[in-house]
């Protein structure tokens, strides 16, 4: 299991809406953020207050917004972005603090790093920085090597779902025309089904 995802798993109500996408070096960043973002919130709300961030309203009670969670986390210009919904002052110096640090944090291995000019604005430390072109194409193969995985997932079931309407719409024409009449309307309910599922599988 990759390492976004252990931290996902670990924080499951933080990353419902947002996946951690950069990589292994910042993780430790963002585990003390997401521990030290827990346990603000668990106090404030002990004490009562509900966290909601400037502009945002107060939430009617039960609401989803009595909670914080991150909306986006990503890299841009060498930095830590992470965005979120419900944040106070608090979360936010805290996010501000994490995005501080990790331009003097090597976002692959987590040593201390630099900001350096590659193809894009990366921060990474010396020894990342001499190999990156390798690190570049090993994440590149890895991703493709995981996209093509799940396309050749998605033609599977894309074809068991194909070769179930092939089967139903020969039984229909199998029948005699009173028959296929009063069956077809029913199989129709079902084909209808059928071709909404094909369509969300293929995509379009
Ligand atoms: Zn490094």
């Amino acid at each position: 299991m990759d390492k976004q995802q252990e931290l996902v798993d670990k924080y499951p109500e933080l990353f419902e809406h947002a996946w951690p996408s950069v990589s292994d070096g910042w993780l430790p960043l963002l585990d003390t953020l997401c521990r030290v973002i827990k346990h603000h919130v668990k106090w404030q709300e002990k004490k009562g207050v509900t966290i909601v961030g400037d502009g945002e309203e107060p939430p009617e009670e039960g609401e989803w917004m009595d909670r914080f969670f991150f909306s986006q986390i990503k890299e841009k210009f060498g930095g830590l972005r992470v965005y979120s919904y419900g944040a106070d002052d608090y979360i936010r110096g805290l996010t501000d603090f994490v995005e501080a640090m990790s331009y003097h944090t090597c976002e692959e291995c987590g040593n201390a790093g630099l900001i350096r000019q590659t193809k894009w604005i990366k921060t990474l430390c010396d020894s990342c920085f001499s190999d990156w072109e390798n690190i570049r194409q090993a994440k590149w193969d890895s991703n493709r090597e995981r996209f093509l995985k799940e396309n050749e997932n998605k033609k599977k079931e894309y074809y068991e779902i194909r070769s179930l309407y092939e089967q139903v719409i020969s039984r229909i024409n199998k029948l005699d025309e009173d028959t296929k009449e009063a069956k077809g309307s029913l199989n129709m309910l079902v084909l209808d089904r059928f071709l909404e599922d094909i369509t969300k599988l293929v995509g379009e």
